[in-house]
């Protein structure tokens, strides 16, 4: 069994970016510019906006986050997004979800332009990517894809079936595996909560992602012997023995699944790392579109 190490890949890639952006100073550039609007103080989205600026200071990125109190005006917040999308110092930025029950954040979305759209959310973007067009994949599915691409995953004729069609996983990742391209060329089952029979679904898959958001939903039973699983999901679940009171777990028990795959991803170190990665690759692609 192969352990696809997220982490350890995305540490490369991240290697490779750095060595772009400094060819981008060297010729007169600027660095790519990520900025991330943060509102309120959920833990775990502190946690992830922490990550991504770390990250781009790790590649030599500039980053700008814009943190807001729980209680701002959708107005406001909108007029900030309005002030990023004039901004020629910003490549690109994030809107880190979710924000308070008072703002629409599907509104919220649809302001961010589309070039600066590095989360790929924006319909132009998913559109754009749905049609085979250049344009931002949102970066979990984008990660997956490169995860299986350096892993030398063939998905060409493959089954893979995904479980959970949310508009940031599933359903994008469904597109991007089924496209005519290096990484795509799948036969693509997507399937949801009200999908009959999973597990009779699931056990015919060659390639399958567990998307949903259940620790440890998915058993062995469920899985074909030399399957490659991929486990996008990250609950905190309550751990005493833990720092911080909590671990992460993912979609996939583990312990019982692994035994039965050709390859595996870790939670946490598989998706996450190249979910973050992917945000950069989006922020480099965003830089050298506005300054080629
Ligand atoms: P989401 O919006 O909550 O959607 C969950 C999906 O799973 C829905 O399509 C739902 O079906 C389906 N589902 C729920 N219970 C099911 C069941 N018993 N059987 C079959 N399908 C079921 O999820 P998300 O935002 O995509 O996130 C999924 C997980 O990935 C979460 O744990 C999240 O934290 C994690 N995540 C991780 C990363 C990363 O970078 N590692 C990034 C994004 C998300 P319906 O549509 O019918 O309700």
């Amino acid at each position: 069994m192969l352990l696809l190490d997220g982490k350890k890949l995305s540490e490369e890639i991240k290697a490779e970016i750095k060595t772009q952006v400094e060819k981008r100073l060297l010729t007169g550039k600027s660095a790519p510019h990520l900025a991330a609007i943060l509102v309120g103080n959920d833990g775990g989205s502190l946690t992830y906006v922490g990550h991504k600026v770390k990250a781009c200071e790790q590649v030599g990125f500039r980053s700008t986050l814009l943190h807001f109190q729980e209680n701002i005006t959708q107005d406001a917040l909108l007029k900030e997004i309005e002030r990023l999308n004039a901004d020629n110092t910003v490549h690109g930025f994030i809107v880190q979800l979710p924000l308070p029950a008072h703002i629409d954040a599907t509104r919220v979305l649809l302001h961010i332009h589309p070039s600066k759209d590095v989360d790929g959310f924006h319909p132009v973007n998913v559109g754009r990517i749905t049609l085979g067009m250049p344009g931002f994949v949102s970066a979990t599915p984008l990660g997956i894809t490169r995860l299986l691409e350096r892993y030398a995953i063939q998905t060409a004729g493959k089954h893979c079936v995904i479980i959970g069609r949310s508009n940031i996983v599933g359903r994008p990742l469904s597109i991007l595996l089924s496209s005519q391209s290096a990484t795509g060329n799948a036969t693509v089952t997507l399937c949801h909560s009200r999908t009959q029979n999973l597990a009779s679904i699931t056990r015919q898959a060659d390639i399958l992602i567990a998307a949903l958001g259940k620790p440890e939903f998915l058993t062995a039973n469920m899985v074909k012997e030399g399957a490659v699983v991929i486990d996008v999901g990250t609950t905190r679940v309550p751990d005493p023995s833990a720092k911080t009171g909590w671990r992460l777990k993912g979609d996939v028990k583990f312990d019982e699944v692994a035994p039965k795959c050709s390859a595996i991803t870790p939670v946490p170190g598989g998706v996450g790392p190249m979910t973050v990665v992917s945000l950069l690759l989006n922020t480099l692609q965003a830089a050298q579109q506005a300054d080629p």
